[in-house]
């Protein structure tokens, strides 16, 4: 039997506004724990909450960029529960009557080609607090509670059941953290928790219509972490159907230490949220004018930036995507790019040393010393022979760790090449001299030789020969002394 598995997503993204989204506290990370709070945010007794202006507009961005129906007025409602990093009872979200509906978001998966996934609905909502277990300063009895992130503006958004496999669910997380980022509204880090994504899943016979019993997958902090739960998870749901068992509806969660999913005690999570609408808040209604001028200051999105790379800097669509994951690295290509005769050499560079600079260092393309201006000065030296790639490699490094500018290292160091042909002249006499075992050799028929002879050359000048000349000045006096 083939089994088809079908797959839902709820992510939530941390917006990056200032304050949070009903008060004026700051959303700064990383702040002293309880340090961030009100009383609006804490929902005591009598307090008004208001409505940021920012979070909707950031909220008008995504459903612009998603194709999404921005519904022209809008109702926030309570969600009651009770938990222990949730103090106040209740979170004010959106229930009936979301932000905005029926957006889509294009993916591309190799094997399958590109897919449209549908978004059932954006929303509204705060985030609650967080519960600290393992941190150093709290004892294995206790759990602390910190409320800093109450109160945190969040979008959800929620998916069509559409992905037919995890590696569709992947190729859309990274394509949706593309969007928010070129977006500026959430820096889409799922090891800090600003971009946390949850799954409903189920499978069926292939051909048949209708769903089987979903389960629901929590706690995968990373794209990898959520193909593997989900991997786990049709394994395991397809062993139980196999083995004459029933799917249990249940919430499961990801255990990233033993790679298996671990059921959630499900009495703690059996939620009847008494939804109904927040009395101190009233509808959203948004003005048409207010979202075209939102669209007008619109930036380029991934897919159009891609083929825009293309089109202009006529570099391979391999380049184009690598380069258009990170908004910041396509602006450090395109500034190279504009100063340099060779794009394809610019576009190298840059997936080559600067990306793995980038990995090294684990930091984003702007904290790096050398910067789009200095990386295009090496590109300049190597296209007008200056240097060698050999050398611009070298430079490369100087001026990753030091900042300063190549030109100068260059000069300090005195790393010109080499171009004199009556200086390499006198280098290759004197290497051909020292080595007149392999210049009989050599002269016998074994040319692979040559690369010795190269060797030995950049060897004695520490690679500042110009290697093209080198090559020109040796075959003619080896062939000479034929
Ligand atoms: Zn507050």
């Amino acid at each position: 039997m083939i089994y088809e598995p079908v797959i839902g997503l709820e992510v939530h993204i941390q917006l990056l506004t200032e304050s949070k989204i009903f008060c004026s506290c700051s959303t700064k990370f990383g702040a002293v724990p309880n340090s961030q709070v009100c009383p609006v945010c804490l929902g005591m007794p009598g307090v008004l909450p208001v409505l940021n202006k920012k979070v909707v507009e950031y909220a008008l961005k995504l459903a612009i960029a998603t194709d999404s129906k921005i519904n022209p007025r809008s109702i926030i409602a309570r969600k009651n529960y009770f938990y222990p990093d949730l103090p106040k009872g209740y979170q004010i979200s959106q229930y009936e009557e979301p932000f905005c509906e029926f957006g889509k978001i294009g993916i591309y998966v190799d094997g399958i080609g590109n897919k449209m996934i549908g978004l059932t609905r954006i929303h509204m909502e705060e985030d609650a607090g967080k519960s600290m277990h393992a941190e150093s300063y709290v004892s294995e009895e206790e759990s602390l509670v910190d409320v800093n992130r109450c109160g945190v503006p969040l979008l959800e958004i929620v998916s069509e059941p559409d992905f037919r496999s995890s590696k569709e669910v992947s190729a859309y997380l990274i394509r949706l953290r593309q969007i928010v980022r070129y977006l500026g509204i959430c820096d889409g880090n799922m090891e800090e928790g600003s971009l946390r994504c949850d799954a409903n899943i189920s499978i069926r016979p292939g051909g048949q219509k209708e769903f089987g019993v979903k389960t629901e997958l929590k706690n995968m902090n990373s794209i990898s972490a959520v193909e593997k739960a989900l991997d786990y998870e049709i394994k395991r749901q397809i062993a139980v159907l196999e083995e004459g068992g029933k799917i249990q509806q249940q919430t499961l969660l990801w255990n990233s230490n033993k790679n298996v999913v671990e059921p959630m005690r499900s009495k703690e999570y059996a939620h009847d949220y008494r939804y109904f609408p927040e009395p101190d808040l009233v509808p959203i209604v948004i003005a048409k004018e207010w979202i075209e001028q939102i669209r007008v200051t619109m930036p380029e999105l991934p897919l159009a930036k891609k083929q825009r790379l293309i089109n202009e800097y006529n570099i391979p669509e391999y380049d184009a995507d690598v380069l258009t994951d990170d908004p910041a690295l396509a602006d450090y290509f395109e500034s190279v790019a504009k100063k340099v005769k060779d794009k394809k050499a610019a576009s190298n560079w840059i997936m080559g040393e600067v990306l793995r600079a980038l990995n090294e260092k684990n930091c984003n393309i702007n904290e790096l010393k050398i910067t789009s201006d200095h990386l295009a000065e090496i590109i300049q030296l190597i296209e007008e022979d200056t240097i060698s790639v050999k050398i611009g490699k070298m430079v490369f490094e100087d001026c990753l760790s030091s900042g300063i500018s190549p030109n100068k290292i260059i000069e300090e160091k005195g790393l010109l090449q080499i171009s004199d042909t009556s200086e390499i002249d006198i280098i290759v006499d004197n290497i051909l001299k020292k080595h007149p075992n392999e210049v009989k050799l050599y002269q016998e028929g074994k040319e692979k030789l040559l690369g010795f002879f190269v060797g030995q050359i950049m060897k004695a000048t520490q690679g500042k020969a110009n290697p093209k000349t080198v090559n020109e000045i040796l075959k003619k006096k080896l062939y000479g002394k034929r």
